[in-house]
């Protein structure tokens, strides 16, 4: 068995983060190294390792954690706009290899990223 990934030890309790919400599928918690003065990490509970590791079985999931995003925009009170990131792999910057999606927002992010 591949050791689990922190982000998988974060979905059983064994590590610590401040999680803003969850369900069934996902949950969403604040960054520990922000980007931005809001920066959340939506994650599914399912362990997939990255969004190139999705399949046509994951429309529903992958959706409802679009959906997670966007009330949580709204509830952080994102109004001015926000960032949505998924890094996937090497040349994507992934360091964490358990599907995640980004939230950022509350400053002015500039395009293209590094
Ligand atoms: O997209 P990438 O894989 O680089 O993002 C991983 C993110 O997970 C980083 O922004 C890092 O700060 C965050 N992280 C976290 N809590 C941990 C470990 C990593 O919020 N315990």
């Amino acid at each position: 068995m591949p050791e689990p990934t922190i982000f998988k030890k974060i979905i059983d309790g064994e590590i610590p983060a401040d999680i803003v919400y969850e369900d069934d599928q996902c949950l969403a918690f604040r960054d520990v190294n922000p980007q931005a003065p809001v920066h959340i990490l939506v994650i599914p509970r399912k362990e997939i390792a990255s969004l190139a590791e999705t399949d046509d079985g994951d429309q529903m999931l992958l959706g409802h954690m679009m959906l997670v995003i966007r009330k949580l925009a709204a509830e952080m009170g994102l109004t001015n706009g926000f960032r949505v990131v998924a890094n996937t792999g090497v040349d994507g910057g992934q360091t964490v290899n358990h599907l995640h999606f980004h939230l950022l927002g509350q400053r002015n992010l500039e395009w293209p990223p590094g």
